[in-house]
Order: C-alpha cells, then sequence, then structure tokens
C-alpha cells in the first residue's frame, strides 16, 4: 500500500488550494460555518459549484467526455481533503455525486444531453425519492406506483426524508411499476420535475427544530415516459450503483478531522476540556477517525492501481470481489461514531452562534425525553 504522495501531486495540491482560496468568498465560508446540517443551504451551495464549474472542477468524479476533469483517485482525494480543510459549502450532492453517474450508466444520450449540463453548471437542485413510510430498510418494498398510460407514468404514492425536498427543482425515484417476481425486479428508476402538478411538499420538523427533511406526496403525477432511466424495472440495479457512490462519498473523512478540531477548540475555550470524561470521549473519536482514515487511503490505494492498469474510473466495482463490500461496509460503519460527533459539534457550533439559549430553550420545551436530555447536557457541558 503506496499512501505518498508525489511531486506532481503535491503541485496539484498547491493548485487547489490557490483556486479555493481565491474563489470562496467570505459570505460563503461565514454561511457554511453557520449550517446546522451536513448539506449547505442550496444557494451556497450552487454558487460554489458554479465557481467550481468555471474552473472545470464542477464534477470531479464524471468522466470527461461529459465535462470531468479526468483526474487520478490521488487528485481527487486530494481535491476532496483541500474543499473539507477550507471548510467549502457542499455541492447538490444528490445531483453531482448521486443521480449524475446514474444518468452518465444509465441514461439516454437526450437525457445525458440535457440534464448532465445542468447539474454541471449548478442549475437544477436535485433531491433523493427512495425511502417512503415502512419503506426504509426494507427498500424493495416500496410501494410508489408509477403506472404506464400512453406517454407517460402516472405516479401515485409518497416518499419520506427526502432531504431538502422545499428546493428540489428535481427528484431521482424509485417507483413500482410492477408486482410479478421478487419485489427487486419490479422497481424503476424515474426522474420527475418537482413542478409537476399534483406533487405535494411536507416538510418534517427534527429535533432542533429544523426541516431538513420532508414527506412528498405524488397525487396521479403526470411524468414523460422519456424520464424513465435505462430498462423499466431494472431500476433497482441503477439503485444499487448509485449507493456505491453514495457510500465512498459519505464516509467524509476529512470533514470529520476538521471539525474534530474545531471541536478541541471549543472545548479548551469553553472549560470542558479538563473534564476527563469529556476528553476520554474525544480521544475515542480521533481513534475513529484515524482509523477510517487509513480504511480510506487503502481503499485509494487499490483504486489508483486498478485505474494506473487502465480500468480509469473511481469504481468500487473496480476492486477485487468481496474486497469492495467488505470496505464500502466498514465506511458505512463509522458514520455510526461519526455522527456522534457531529451531534457534539452541531451544539457546539450553536455556542459559537450566540444563540445557545434560545435553542436549549426549544429543546427544554419539546415532549422529547431525548430533546430535554439534550438540553440538560448542553447546560451541563456547555456553560450559558
Ligand atoms: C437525516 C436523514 C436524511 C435522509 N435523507 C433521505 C433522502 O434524501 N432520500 C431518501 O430516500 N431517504 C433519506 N433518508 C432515509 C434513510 O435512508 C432511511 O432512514 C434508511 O433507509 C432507514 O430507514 P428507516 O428510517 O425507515 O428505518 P427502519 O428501516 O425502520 O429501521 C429502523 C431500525 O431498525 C433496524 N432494522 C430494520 N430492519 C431490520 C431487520 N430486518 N433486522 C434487524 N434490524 C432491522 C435498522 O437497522 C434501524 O436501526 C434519510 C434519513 C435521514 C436520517
Amino acid at each position: 500500500m503506496d499512501l505518498t504522495f508525489s511531486a506532481e501531486e503535491r503541485a496539484f495540491e498547491q493548485e487547489v488550494r490557490d483556486y479555493i482560496a481565491s474563489s470562496l468568498t467570505p459570505e460563503m465560508k461565514r454561511a457554511t460555518a453557520l449550517t446546522p446540517s451536513v448539506f449547505s443551504d442550496p444557494d451556497i451551495g450552487m454558487a460554489w459549484q458554479r465557481a467550481l464549474h468555471k474552473k472545470g472542477w464542477g464534477a470531479p468524479g464524471w468522466p470527461v467526455e461529459h465535462g470531468g476533469p479526468d483526474w487520478t483517485p490521488a487528485q481527487r482525494w486530494i481535491f476532496e481533503a483541500e474543499c473539507a480543510r477550507a471548510g467549502v459549502p457542499n455541492v447538490n450532492v444528490m445531483g453531482v455525486k448521486m443521480v449524475g453517474p446514474v444518468i452518465i450508466g444509465f441514461g439516454s444520450p437526450e437525457q445525458q444531453n440535457f440534464y448532465l449540463p445542468r447539474i454541471l453548471s449548478g442549475e437544477d437542485y436535485w433531491c433523493q425519492g427512495y425511502s417512503e413510510p415502512g419503506s426504509g430498510s426494507d427498500l424493495a418494498s416500496l410501494k410508489t406506483r408509477a403506472e404506464r398510460q400512453g406517454n407517460s407514468y402516472v405516479v401515485n404514492g409518497q416518499k419520506t426524508w427526502t432531504t431538502l425536498g422545499q428546493y428540489g427543482e428535481w427528484i431521482f425515484c424509485l417507483v413500482r411499476t410492477s408486482n410479478e417476481g421478487k419485489p427487486q425486479t419490479g422497481i424503476s428508476f424515474l426522474l420527475i420535475d418537482m413542478k409537476s402538478p399534483g406533487i405535494t411538499v411536507r416538510p418534517i420538523k427534527l429535533l432542533d427544530g429544523e426541516c431538513e427533511v420532508n414527506e412528498v406526496l405524488f397525487d396521479n403525477v403526470e411524468v414523460p415516459a422519456e424520464n424513465l432511466v435505462g430498462e423499466e424495472n431494472k431500476g433497482w440495479n441503477y439503485a444499487k450503483f448509485l449507493l456505491a457512490h453514495e457510500r465512498t462519498n459519505i464516509a467524509d473523512v476529512n470533514r470529520a478531522k476538521r471539525e474534530l478540531e474545531r471541536l478541541k477548540r471549543i472545548a479548551k475555550a469553553e472549560g470542558v476540556w479538563e473534564d476527563m470524561r469529556f476528553r476520554d470521549e474525544i480521544a475515542k473519536l480521533e481513534v475513529d477517525v484515524i482509523a477510517l482514515e487509513m480504511m480510506v487511503l487503502r481503499v485509494l490505494s487499490e483504486l489508483a492501481k486498478t485505474y494506473e492498469a487502465g480500468a480509469g474510473e473511481w469504481n468500487l466495482g473496480a476492486l477485487p470481489p468481496g474486497n469492495a463490500e467488505a470496505q464500502t461496509k466498514n465506511i458505512v460503519a463509522f458514520r455510526i461514531p461519526l455522527s456522534r460527533v457531529e451531534t457534539k459539534i452541531k451544539l457546539s457550533q450553536n455556542r459559537e452562534l450566540e444563540d445557545r439559549q434560545r435553542v436549549i430553550a426549544r429543546l427544554e420545551a419539546s415532549d422529547g425525553q431525548d430533546a430535554k436530555a439534550t438540553a440538560r447536557w448542553m447546560k451541563r457541558v456547555l456553560p450559558t
């Protein structure tokens, strides 16, 4: 396993650093620092997407013919690391990193020509319509139905947990087009314009009072049949392909490292650093993050070998059989301890924003026992 970077890669690192320094505005930086979620507000995220697109860096993972920069896996890693280090906004992940690769892999030339440039240039904001009430882990049991009528599909049903669906201009959905055979074989992948008549977006209020996720209801929504990606009833295969992309992205180790450092700074400034239990917990998280980084670098090293051998793609499918699945499972497993860091960081961020009192009052007023416990924790750990 080779984890060192060459002189060319170091030069590339400097180029990325310089471009970020010259194009990341103070407003973008401030808005990102104030975002309580892993997702940036769309206006900020899309402004950053446009800045990257101007440089030809709008979609690091895409092939050159669709506007990708033709980077090696190491360059991609460096780019992601520098972005995380500088605290850039998150671009529209559901567009660039999820539906984009599916359209590239399985979409028609017409779909590629229409949707991809709009994702690259930051024109369309996408959201993901997979989960349904009762179909989360058991996604293949999904019931939202798309019935073919002439040149259209008529969609009825409900999606849930749709991240930033209130801003979505387009949603990519898994829909049921057949009840024959195994549940997985009756699912199709549809691209739906969120302005279509019959779509209702209802916010779901979370513990912190934010409405980042939504329910999306479809009532006789007419979708042109040309918006079907690939073949009817093959959507499950495309969804699995998308998840492989999603999983490597969500490891997000560089962001976790930066935020862990930030958490330490806040803990020291607040005086809670002296609390041994708090320090123990941070140390455990630090070990988790280092282990995650090593694992991601190992995957990178494997990918670099397949890339150099001519495969030319940052693709988990290129790893030896069995290895890819084990690696992605491990990366996903590491999200769980990382979410503990995020929770603490979110709470600490509120201190920085000087609205901690407001958050505590809201949590205390809530009916949920978890919310009340969080309020107690905040009062104990973060002096008000
Ligand atoms: C912040 C957030 C944003 C999200 N954004 C989106 C989005 O944009 N689009 C989208 O489509 N989805 C989104 N999701 C949905 C997410 O992918 C689902 O939450 C996930 O698939 C799990 O489904 P569920 O919440 O219904 O949990 P469930 O499936 O009900 O699972 C609940 C618990 O039971 C366990 N469990 C389930 N089945 C079994 C079993 N057979 N054996 C043992 N244990 C089991 C699970 O591991 C889990 O701990 C989001 C979720 C969150 C939290």
